[in-house]
């Protein structure tokens, strides 16, 4: 292929030293689940999956079972937990060896019934803690209930005990945090009571694994780290990103004072403006929400500001007084722009920003 298009080049050097970045700061004993779900945050999930495991990683992790069977169709064999697995979908989950995240009774319920038809013993599941996120998972109260329900049917074998942080990365809430980690605790406590310390307990997420070093437990769950950003300035220092957005000039013209650039015409200049227009839209992943001045791109070492309306396949933006050329290459977010830099007046996150490259865009991988 030409590299003259819109392209989502994926740095795997990038992504080793993030590992590595990660790794550091954890025991050597401690195990790593890399978290690939989301097309690896909108990467591509098998090549990224790949790598970690040539890195070592000891689990991975999707959202949905389909992504599960995809790596497991591409030859994964390293344990894959789903983090929100769906009842409608147990038979592939049993079938490609998934570990289910069990968060319900009604999903437990299920899952038990579903064993049962096949005399399926002791299946592997994680059972997820809510420890203050409300998001999913059991309450502390429902501890007995769910040892009786395993105990009982002897389908399924504890060999996970998760929670999920709510704000590791946020300075303000760590008293909150550590109140998580204490429930956590409780939790953990009455498993090992009840069947010895005969499952890897989980709790951080990449934020958790910079600040909270004190939750490591057994394993911890590595996503945004691995893809070159935290949810802070310190943590965002130590990483580099994988992601880098590229596309090309495809007309330059001048305009004059007075004149509109886009649909509704929302960017009117007061001068004599250079406008370069560039090949990827909203459908490529640049929201809306980023045109008219809310984020930046750049253009030959430069920070140009998109004007007017993002366009469905294309947006503008104002290089006025940059070298620039039609057909220099341009750098939406990368390595020496990150989405933070991009996303100028912080309207959303980096897992946002990096999720959302549509599946339009060609991924070049770089190694
Ligand atoms: C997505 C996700 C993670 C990874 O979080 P990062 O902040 O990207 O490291 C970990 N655990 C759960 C349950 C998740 O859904």
């Amino acid at each position: 292929m030409t590299t003259k298009e819109t392209r989502l080049i994926i740095d795997l050097k990038a992504l080793a030293e993030n590992y590595k970045t990660v790794k550091s700061q954890l025991k050597p004993e401690t195990k790593i689940m890399g978290v690939v779900k989301a097309f690896a945050y909108g990467t591509d999930s098998e090549i990224i999956a790949h790598k970690l495991v040539d890195y070592g990683v000891d689990y991975l992790a999707v959202a949905y079972t389909e992504e599960g069977v995809r790596l497991r169709n591409s030859g994964i064999q390293t344990p894959i937990l789903v983090f929100y697995p769906q009842i409608e979908e147990l038979s592939n989950l049993i079938d490609y060896r998934l570990t289910p995240s069990v968060y319900s009774f009604n999903f437990l319920i299920g899952l038990n019934k579903h064993l049962n038809e096949l005399e399926t013993i002791d299946f592997p599941i994680h059972l997820k803690i809510n420890t203050g996120l409300n998001r999913l998972g059991f309450d502390l109260d429902e501890l007995d209930e769910i040892y009786e329900e395993i105990q009982t049917n002897k389908r399924v074998k504890l060999s996970g005990l998760f929670s999920h942080l709510a704000a590791s990365g946020t300075a303000s809430q760590v008293d909150f945090t550590k109140q998580q980690i204490e429930k956590f605790q409780i939790a953990r406590q009455f498993f090992i009571h009840k069947f010895g310390e005969t499952f890897v307990s989980h709790l951080c997420n990449s934020s958790g694994i910079f600040n909270y070093p004190e939750a490591e437990f057994d394993m911890v769950r590595a996503g945004i780290a691995l893809y070159g950003y935290g949810n802070n300035e310190a943590e965002n220092a130590q990483l580099i990103p994988v992601s880098n957005l590229k596309t090309v000039i495809a007309q330059l013209r001048t305009i004059q004072k007075g004149e509109s650039v886009g649909y509704e015409r929302m960017f009117k200049t007061e001068k004599e403006a250079k406008i370069a227009t560039l090949p990827l839209g909203y459908t490529d992943g640049i929201a809306r929400q980023f045109g008219n001045g809310k984020a930046e791109i750049l253009v030959n070492g430069h920070k140009a500001p998109i004007v007017g309306n993002v366009c469905m396949d294309t947006l503008m933006v104002d290089v006025t007084g940059i070298d620039c050329q039609e057909g220099d290459d341009v750098t939406i977010f990368g390595k020496e722009h990150s989405a933070v830099s991009f996303d100028k007046f912080q309207q959303t996150i980096p897992y946002e920003i990096i999720t959302r490259i549509s599946q339009r865009v060609t991924r070049v991988i770089e190694i």
